[in-house]
């Protein structure tokens, strides 16, 4: 079941223009309740650790977030294999104050999954 979400995941993070391609998918009920990639900021000036929309924030910023959906993030390395995709803890905390509880993600041997608080 994970499997198929992280895959719609793989596929936002392959439309990323970012150095690092990630992509978010949120999932209630399954039903597929939004989906986005990460993003470059416009601005030039913020360093490079901030240089990004990270695929959760935009996902937060497009998709009413619901109570108990869960997270789908993937990360893609420029080969097209997943890497780890673990939300930081700045997303983290932005989820959880959506009511999103738990993550799956793709890390470089498959899969793995976080309850967050
Ligand atoms: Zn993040």
């Amino acid at each position: 079941m994970a499997g198929r979400y992280l895959a719609i995941a793989l596929k936002e993070a392959a439309r990323s223009e970012c150095r690092f391609r990630v992509g978010a998918v949120l999932v209630k009920g399954g039903r597929v309740l939004g989906r986005s990639c990460n993003r470059r900021r416009n601005c030039s000036r913020t360093d490079f650790r901030h240089a990004t929309f990270h695929a959760e924030e935009m996902l937060m910023r497009s998709t009413a977030a619901r109570r108990g959906a869960v997270v789908y993030v993937a990360r893609l390395n420029k080969a097209g294999a997943p890497l780890l995709a673990r939300p930081c803890p700045r997303c983290q905390r932005l989820l959880v104050s959506r009511g999103i509880a738990l993550a799956h993600y793709t890390t470089d041997a498959g899969a793995g999954t976080l309850h967050m608080s």
